[in-house]
């Protein structure tokens, strides 16, 4: 541990005493004894703590769900140009793959819908090489693609 976090533990500690022996102090004055409020208040004080403690991890660990939830929405956008379904005009419209998507036409107002078509193709072959000997000059290479 470095000296940083152990300076902080110490006066965590140093004030919750502190503050236990304020209380212990007080109390004992109305009711009951100097270390039965001691350790009710360094209890209190302790479990307040952790409460806080797992609040904040909770806190982070929610902020940093929706950042993700932003970054994926984000992701997900797209810029395409389409042509009005009405007068063919040529639109620039954002369009999101987790959602219905429509867009206002720039020229007649109309409100078009988008219909995502996607579709399987099969990947580029490997190119192959054939050799063909050819007489004097050794050999020459073709490219089948
Ligand atoms: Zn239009």
């Amino acid at each position: 541990m470095n000296k940083t976090i152990l300076l902080v533990i110490g006066i965590s500690v140093g004030l919750t005493c502190l503050i236990s022996t304020l209380f212990g102090f007080a109390g004992s004055a109305i009711i009951g004894t100097f270390w039965g409020w001691f350790w009710v208040t360094f209890l209190i004080k302790f479990v307040g703590f952790i409460v806080f403690n797992s609040y904040l991890i909770q806190r982070d660990s929610l902020s940093q769900q929706q950042i993700e939830v932003e970054a994926l929405d984000k992701l997900s956008k797209f810029t395409i140009k389409l042509t009005c379904a009405y007068c063919q005009q040529y639109n620039t419209t954002p369009i999101q793959l987790n959602q219905k998507n429509t867009f206002k036409c720039e020229s007649c107002n109309q409100v078009n819908g988008i219909s995502m078509q996607f579709m399987a193709t099969t990947l580029t072959s490997p190119i192959e090489s054939v050799k063909i000997p050819i007489e004097n000059s050794g050999s020459i290479e073709f490219k089948v693609t």
